[in-house]
């Protein structure tokens, strides 16, 4: 992806905007972008920078990412958000061409490493609430105060916020920025030099150290064996707007990455705001379980949509008649009876009882989150509440006061209650 139209390589000390931005080291990729740690010489700061691709299209996206971008960050105060700032914006002549870069305000790790880092086991609730309750102020940032869609939540697009902000503080944090490659480093031939390693080496530790990536947040350094985030407080915030929209400004019918798809993106029967509370009810259930609430797979006789949609109504019952042919796509999956088509006979598993009998819940937790869940899962768009009003919801009053967690050790082992593999698919 290094060609004309591609990525564009970059070394450690190289310089961006004139010399203000310094690369530091590469924090991640995307399909679309290579995202670097940069220091900022103007704010003696550590940015992220975004470096999109420069063939037409994703100088496309990034011209919109950054419009979403400005419109959220303008005049607001961007802390409270729970949402990315995005600081400056220019582009960037390299050999593969001319390239559109972000800089963002510089985050910690993702939810989803968050979620690897422990072992897939799901985090304390009391975690779960307080991540929850970031990502609905950010939600309802996006929807009441910009009429925006995130249109493709899920955990590895909300990052966590280091507690001590090196982006704002670097001299406590205890780092010096590289600011210029040594004598001798340049490499024309690809052969890392040993001062080459050195400074990675160097870069990755200062990353270590002020996004916590060796740590489960943002700068704590726990045991490896207790990483569960007990006495920080923890806060995060919702990147990567390349596929956001205005709620009246739609431009992809197929939104949303598969797992944290709602059921009217799969009908092709429209859809608003409420796309991104599915997805974060979705993203709730793997804070807390360590599991995707839903994986479906194609199989004989039938699609990964098909299966998509048998797994939903295990879950949460039958959709509503009126629901399930209300789609431009309904009749493919739908008999007139609002009956699946290919896969007939459905094993019914409330979410309630799935949290305690595999996942060892509580009776009195199980009962707690389903309720704070399955508004949130409703089959018919209009009815889920809205961040607004998920805000208010008992489930997130009083965190502060929640006591350490309740689950029993037992919880590491789940019980398979082989809850899709009773699905009786029928073939055509
Ligand atoms: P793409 O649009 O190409 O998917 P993203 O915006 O999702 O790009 O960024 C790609 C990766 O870069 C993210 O998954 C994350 O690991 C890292 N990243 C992005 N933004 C930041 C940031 N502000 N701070 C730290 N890391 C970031
Ligand atoms: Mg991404």
């Amino acid at each position: 992806s290094y060609r004309k139209g591609g990525y564009h390589a970059v070394r450690v000390a190289d310089q961006f905007a004139g010399g203000r931005y310094i690369a530091q080291r590469k924090l991640g990729w995307g399909q679309f972008s290579t995202v670097w740690l940069a220091y900022d010489t103007t704010t003696s700061a550590y940015v992220a920078l975004k470096i999109q691709k420069s063939a037409a299209q994703f100088v496309q996206a990034a011209l919109h990412e950054i419009d979403v971008l400005t419109s959220l960050s303008d005049g607001a105060d961007m802390d409270s958000k729970c949402v990315v700032h995005l600081i400056d914006h220019f582009k960037h002549t390299g050999p593969n061409g001319q390239h559109l870069c972000m800089v963002l305000e510089f985050l910690g790790d993702s939810l989803l490493r968050l979620i690897k880092y422990n072992r897939y086991k799901g985090l304390p609730l009391n975690k779960v609430r307080e991540i929850c309750k970031c990502i609905l102020i950010g939600l309802d940032y996006l929807h009441r105060e910009h009429g925006i869609i995130h249109s493709d939540l899920k955990p590895e697009n909300v990052l966590l916020v280091s507690t001590i902000d090196p982006g704002k503080d670097p001299v406590r944090s205890g780092l010096t920025p590289i600011l210029e490659r040594p004598e001798g480093s340049i490499n024309g031939g690809g052969v890392t030099s040993l001062i080459e390693k050195k400074l990675k080496r160097r870069a990755r530790r200062a990353v270590a150290k002020i996004s916590g990536r060796s740590s489960p947040i943002g700068g704590i350094e726990a045991p490896k064996s207790e990483r569960n985030l007990d006495g920080i407080d923890v806060r995060c915030k919702v990147v990567d707007f390349g596929n956001a929209c205005w709620a009246d400004k739609q431009f992809a019918e197929e939104i949303q990455t598969r797992q944290y798809r709602a059921p009217e993106v799969i009908l092709h029967a429209g859809y608003s705001f409420s796309v991104d509370m599915w997805s974060f009810a979705c993203i709730a259930f793997e804070l807390a379980t360590g599991d995707m609430l839903f994986t479906p797979k194609d199989g004989q006789g039938f699609s990964e949509d098909e299966d998509h949609l048998a797994l939903m109504m295990e879950l949460l019952g039958k959709m509503p008649r009126k629901v399930a042919t209300s789609g431009a796509k309904s009749k493919d999956f739908f008999d007139r009876h609002g009956d699946l088509r290919r896969i007939r006979r459905l094993k019914f598993w409330p979410l309630s009882k799935l949290l305690v009998v595999r996942y060892k819940f509580s009776e009195r937790d199980a009962h707690e989150f389903s309720e704070f869940l399955s508004p949130l899962l409703d089959f018919a768009p209009e009815k889920r509440p809205t961040a607004q009003q998920c805000l208010q919801h008992p489930w997130l009053q009083g965190i502060e006061s929640t006591p350490n967690e309740m689950r029993n050790e037992s919880s590491v082992e789940k019980v398979d209650v082989g809850m899709s593999n009773l699905q009786i698919k029928v073939g055509k």
